[in-house]
């Protein structure tokens, strides 16, 4: 097998063939160990073809029947399903390079899998370290895995910092981090509108094509929320010397700002290959596929502050760090059952946020001692989370 061998969790995903692209463009530099999806057969069967992993996993038993019969003509991949599947490939030693790429909570045990067996871990999947924090810090640092972030603030953050200085914010004269946010499709939108926003417009992402999850989240800037919770954890800040900055170009994806008054920022297109391409060849540089940033055209950089009484969705996130514990667990739980019901027309959008405030009042903040913990409190507030929509919506 040529090159860097790959495992893409959550291959079908906006992430997952965004990946796909970056390696597609360098064939010699990579391969493809493994690609997994949720439910959708085709659209994996499809990319194995083209990409002929040695395995292809599907979450659900019945997708993977599926896959099976599609691929019955091409006996060297092997299928395989459920969550088990989704670990054994994370864990695989045919791979060295793992894109954690699931939406959501589902990507945490895989994720974690990845690792606990010392991968480079290509870290897209927020959710996973938002749910788990200081757990999945210190796994990383048990197994000696290599985590570099996707998310292209984060990305864009570690960019600006000292290498060996990615955790030592005080060892590296790092005085602020300037997390910087489109805004989303209501920034201008008064908050009595708000309420009647659709998810074809909650999806409708002014600068970024994304999955319908994050298109949510960024519209009610709980992605904002994830981010800050994700920036503390992967740079050891404290949410005091983080200060999230509107910026509605989506051009500079965040900023360093050090003791001597320097802010370093990363800036290019609002297009994923740039950090992810990052990620894949890093420290080397490599070709992403990305048009050249055309600042003339853009003419112009604007920053806000952020709107909290609008979109309560990032105080929210912000208290719920500061409660520690479980409590960013079942933030993020109740966040993913609210969006999932607002996306099927069950949910105004102005809701989700009533939500995720009344479930993390009803479920008490216990510390966050193991994973177990925390897959339990995520079930906890996953019910607890729909008992609220049902009060909601009677
Ligand atoms: P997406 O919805 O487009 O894709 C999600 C992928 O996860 C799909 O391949 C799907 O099959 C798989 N999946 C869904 N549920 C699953 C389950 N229960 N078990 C196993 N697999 C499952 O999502 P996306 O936009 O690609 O986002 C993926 C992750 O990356 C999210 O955590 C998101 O926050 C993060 N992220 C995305 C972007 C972006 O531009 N899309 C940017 C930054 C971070
Ligand atoms: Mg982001």
């Amino acid at each position: 097998m040529a090159g860097r061998s790959i495992t893409i969790l959550g291959a079908t995903g906006s992430i997952g063939l965004s990946t796909l692209d970056v390696i597609r463009r360098h064939p010699g530099r990579f391969s493809v160990y493994a690609l997994t999806a949720g439910t959708r057969a085709e659209e994996l069967a499809v990319l194995c073809r083209e990409f002929r992993p040695k395995v292809a996993v599907m979450a659900d038993g019945q997708a993977a029947q599926k896959l099976a019969e599609l691929l019955s003509d091409l006996p060297d991949i092997s299928v395989r399903s459920g969550e088990s599947g989704l670990c054994e490939v994370a864990a695989a030693p045919q791979a060295c390079t793992i894109m954690a790429a699931i939406v959501g909570a589902a990507g945490l045990a895989p994720t974690l899998a990845a690792v606990r067996a010392g991968k480079r871990v290509l870290l897209a999947n927020k959710e996973a370290l938002v749910m788990s924090g200081k757990l999945f810090m210190d796994a990383v640092s048990a197994s000696g895995a290599e985590l570099l972030p996707i998310d292209s603030e984060h990305n864009a953050i570690f960019q600006c910092l000292p290498a060996d200085k990615v955790r030592d914010p005080d060892g590296a004269g790092i005085t602020r981090i300037l997390l910087t946010a489109s805004g989303g499709p209501f920034r201008e939108h008064s908050g009595e509108s708000l309420r009647s926003v659709t998810p074809a417009e909650a999806c409708a992402h002014p600068n970024w094509s994304m999955g319908q999850k994050i298109s949510v989240d960024s519209a009610t800037l709980m992605n904002k929320g994830l981010e800050l919770i994700e920036a503390c954890w992967l740079f050891n800040m404290t949410p005091d010397r983080i200060e999230v900055h509107v910026h509605p170009e989506s051009i500079i994806h965040s900023m360093v700002e050090y003791a001597d008054g320097s802010v370093l920022a990363q800036l290019g297109s609002p297009d994923m290959r740039t950090p992810i391409a990052n990620g894949l060849a890093w420290p080397e540089r490599i070709d992403a596929g990305v048009a050249p940033l055309d600042l003339f055209s853009i003419g112009r950089f604007r920053f806000e502050r952020p709107d909290l009484l609008r979109f309560p969705c990032l105080r929210l996130a912000a208290e719920a760090f500061e409660a520690g514990g479980t409590a960013p667990a079942v933030l993020n739980a109740a966040n993913e059952i609210a969006v999932a019901e607002f996306l099927k027309g069950n949910l105004a959008f102005t809701d989700i946020p009533i939500v995720i405030e009344k479930t993390l009042a009803a479920t008490p903040v216990v510390p966050a001692d193991s994973f177990d913990i925390i897959f339990a409190k995520n079930s906890e507030a996953r019910q607890q989370a729909r008992e609220q929509i049902a009060l909601l919506t009677v």
